[in-house]
C-alpha cells in the first residue's frame, strides 16, 4: 500500500479472538491532539484494501471507488501515551472498514484522523459519585482508557466495570482488569458470558447479559447497597439493543440521560 495520505502506521497487532483485535496505532510524522478518556478517532483505509480471510467475500453495500472508508473508534490506550492509540476492534464479517483494518499487520498503513472527539467522558462528575461502566464486547475501550489514565479518579468512590460476551475467551483485557482489581481495593471487574453452553470447560463465572446481572442486583451483594441516581452515575457502551434495555430500566429506577443541555446519571455511546 501507497503513503497516499495514508498518515500513521500499526505498531502492534493482539489477535484476542478470531476476529477479536487490539492494535496500537502511531502517526507518523505528525503529533497526537491531547485527547480525554472516553473519546474516539476516526480510522479509514481505502477501498483497495485487503479484506481479513474470516470476512464475506464482498462488501455489502460496496464502498465508494477512491473514496476513503471511514469509521469512528474509541480510544483505549491513556491519554498519557503520546506514542500511539490504541482500539479493542471487533470484525464486523459483513462490514467495510473491520474487514480491512483487521487484516493489517505490524508495519502497514492506514489514515488516523487528527481531530479527536466524544462527550462519553468523566467530565463534569459530580465529586465522590460512584461509577458503574458497563459495556458489551468492545464497548469495554473507552473504560480501559478511562481506568488506565486516571487510576486514583476512584479513591473515595466506588467503580464497577460490568463486561459481557458471548464466550469467556473474548473478555479482552480480562486480565489486567483482574490485575486493577486485586491493586485498587475501589474497583469490582464484574465479567458475564451470554453462551456458556458453548465454553470447552464450564465456565465459573457469571452468565446472561448485563441487563439481567443489573436486574438481579449484582452490585447490591458487593458493594451493599443497590446503586441508585441519588449516589451514582452508569455509562454504557456498545451494543444499542443492551443500551436501550439499559436505558429503559434505568430510567424506571430514577435515572436520567446525561446530555450538554441537561445533566444527567446515565451516560451512553452507542456503536451502531
Ligand atoms: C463513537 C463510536 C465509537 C466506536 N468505537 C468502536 C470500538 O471501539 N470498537 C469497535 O469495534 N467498533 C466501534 N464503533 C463501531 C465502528 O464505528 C463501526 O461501526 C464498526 O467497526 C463497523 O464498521 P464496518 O465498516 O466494518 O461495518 P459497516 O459496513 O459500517 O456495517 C455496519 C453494520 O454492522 C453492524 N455493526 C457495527 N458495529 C458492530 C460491532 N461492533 N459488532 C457487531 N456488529 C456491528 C451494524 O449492524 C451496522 O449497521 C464505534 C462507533 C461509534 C459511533
Amino acid at each position: 500500500m501507497t503513503n497516499n495520505g495514508l498518515n500513521a502506521v500499526v505498531t502492534q497487532r493482539i489477535e484476542v479472538a478470531p476476529g477479536l483485535i487490539i492494535m496500537r496505532v502511531a502517526p507518523d510524522g505528525w503529533e497526537l491532539p491531547p485527547f480525554r478518556p472516553g473519546q474516539f478517532a476516526v480510522l479509514g483505509l481505502p477501498p483497495e484494501a485487503p479484506r481479513h480471510p474470516m470476512a464475506d467475500p464482498a462488501d455489502d453495500p460496496p464502498p465508494k471507488p477512491g473514496a476513503l472508508i471511514r469509521r469512528s473508534y474509541s480510544i483505549a490506550s491513556s491519554s498519557l501515551d503520546r506514542q500511539y492509540l490504541e482500539f479493542y476492534l471487533n470484525l464486523v464479517r459483513s462490514g467495510s472498514l473491520t474487514p480491512r483494518l483487521c487484516a493489517l499487520g505490524v508495519g502497514d498503513r492506514l489514515w488516523l484522523g487528527p481531530r479527536i472527539s466524544g462527550l462519553f467522558t468523566f467530565d463534569r462528575l459530580p465529586f465522590g459519585v460512584n461509577l458503574v461502566l458497563i459495556a458489551t464486547g468492545t464497548g469495554l475501550a473507552p473504560y480501559m482508557s478511562m481506568l488506565r489514565t486516571d487510576p486514583d479518579r476512584g479513591a473515595g468512590r466506588k467503580v464497577a466495570v460490568l463486561h459481557s460476551a458471548r464466550h469467556s475467551w473474548d473478555l479482552g483485557y480480562r486480565a489486567e482488569l483482574i490485575m486493577m482489581e486485586r491493586l485498587r481495593p475501589n474497583l469490582t471487574y464484574v465479567a458475564t458470558v451470554s453462551r456458556p453452553d458453548e465454553e470447552p470447560i464450564p465456565w465459573g463465572g457469571h452468565v446472561g447479559r448485563v441487563q439481567e446481572l443489573w436486574r438481579r442486583r449484582i452490585l447490591e451483594g458487593i458493594w451493599g447497597f443497590h446503586p441508585e441516581s441519588a449516589n451514582t452515575h452508569v455509562f454504557l457502551s456498545g451494543n444499542p439493543d443492551m443500551i436501550e434495555e439499559m436505558m429503559a430500566m434505568l430510567a424506571s429506577e430514577g435515572f436520567r440521560e446525561h446530555t450538554p443541555q441537561k445533566p444527567g446519571e446515565l451516560h451512553v455511546e452507542k456503536y451502531w
